[in-house]
């Protein structure tokens, strides 16, 4: 059976705290969604950014980036996300798309035979990067998934642009986001203004950015409950890149330093450093805070979070290695590799992820 997951990204109910070629991504919005986020009064203002601006990053930033993105209101938390249903693949099967489509030299990383820890499991892929790979059917046979808006699965090759998404992102209304915060809420960058009258914001759109992220293939398909070893015959594409120490590749870093790398595990890209509990919450999130957009803390004070410039010296950051490394090319030359960051804690957000 196919089963479907979200990630939740949720903001914390702490007591007074603060807490060339070019891919097409295209945003539907809900007209809830629009009723919701409403910046100067217009109902139209955000879906429009999303579709120019946001989508306009990505597609300027990758060759191969195309997803239909359905974007809708949630009453809880901060954010979720789901990619819909899962599309499990061989190893075999990823590895020799990666080889023949990717042209980032992370893809030489993950070898040509299997390694041992996959125990002959599959590997799950989004939707979006299967067409990004050229993969049209998953084990079995069965075709690459995609979400209906109300969450029945769908075929994304076969119905693309007629209700079928690559994955579903809902954001907390601004009522709800404040009420439960005691008074947080979002602003809009260069649209203006905020949701609240406090600097308790989160940047709307980076939120919004590590949401697709997530529906891209920045998502941990790993269990982070019970056994953590490619337990539920699900490791997704960016778990490959995920390693505790030069050469030294894991599925099971409870409570161990894990990271994002490249270049199989010595460098440890740009300080990123994965969330390594337990307890429903985001693995693959970073447990750094105020730093990426991909940040397992959220950053409640107004500062933006953007993949182009939340790297070292305000270049791109790992989450643009990261979609580079599991299949994604870059139109430029690819962001260098820097050291580590400084880790601010301000704020708390709370991750988890969820199955149905
Ligand atoms: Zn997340």
């Amino acid at each position: 059976m196919k089963r479907g997951k979200k990630v939740w990204l949720a903001a914390a109910l702490l007591t007074g705290a603060i807490p060339a070629s070019a891919g097409i991504i295209t945003f539907t919005c809900s007209s809830a969604f629009n009723s919701a986020f409403d910046p100067g009064g217009s109902t139209t203002a955000v879906c429009s950014y999303l579709n120019t601006t946001i989508a306009g990053e990505y597609g300027n930033t990758f060759t191969n980036a195309n997803a239909n993105i359905y974007i809708d209101v949630t009453n809880s938390g901060l954010a979720n996300s789901t990619s819909g249903f899962y599309n499990l693949v061989s190893y075999s099967t990823y590895q020799t798309k990666l080889e023949a489509e990717s042209t980032d030299g992370a893809r030489t990383t993950v070898p040509a035979s299997e390694p041992g820890i996959f125990g002959s499991l599959g590997v799950e892929i989004t939707s979006a990067l299967a067409e990004a790979l050229g993969i049209t059917r998953t084990i079995g046979n069965g075709f690459v998934d995609g979400t209906t808006a109300s969450g029945s699965a769908c075929t994304t090759y076969a119905t693309s642009g007629s209700g079928c998404y690559n994955g579903i992102i809902r954001l907390n209304d601004p009522t709800d986001l404040y009420n439960q915060t005691s008074g947080q809420g979002y602003t809009y960058r260069g649209l203006g203004g905020s949701t609240n009258s406090s600097t308790s914001n989160y940047d709307f759109f980076g939120v919004v950015e590590h949401e697709m992220n997530e529906i891209l293939g920045t998502s941990s398909c790993i269990s982070t409950s019970g056994s953590l070893t490619n337990p539920g015959n699900c490791v997704a594409a960016a778990d490959l890149f995920r390693y505790t120490s030069g050469g030294v590749r894991t599925f099971n870093t409870l409570n161990a330093t894990a990271y994002f790398s490249p270049d199989g595990g010595y460098t440890d890209y740009q300080g990123n450093l994965y969330d390594n509990t337990a307890n429903g919450n985001d693995w693959a999130d970073f447990l750094n805070s105020c730093t990426f957009v991909q940040d397992g803390f959220g950053c409640p004070n107004g500062a933006t979070f953007d993949i182009l410039s939340d790297g070292t010296g305000g270049t791109a950051g790992p989450e643009v290695a990261i979609l580079n490394a599991v299949g994604y090319n870059v139109t430029a030359p690819e962001p260098g590799t820097m050291g580590m960051f400084g880790l601010a804690l301000a704020g708390l957000v709370v991750y988890k992820r969820r199955r149905r």
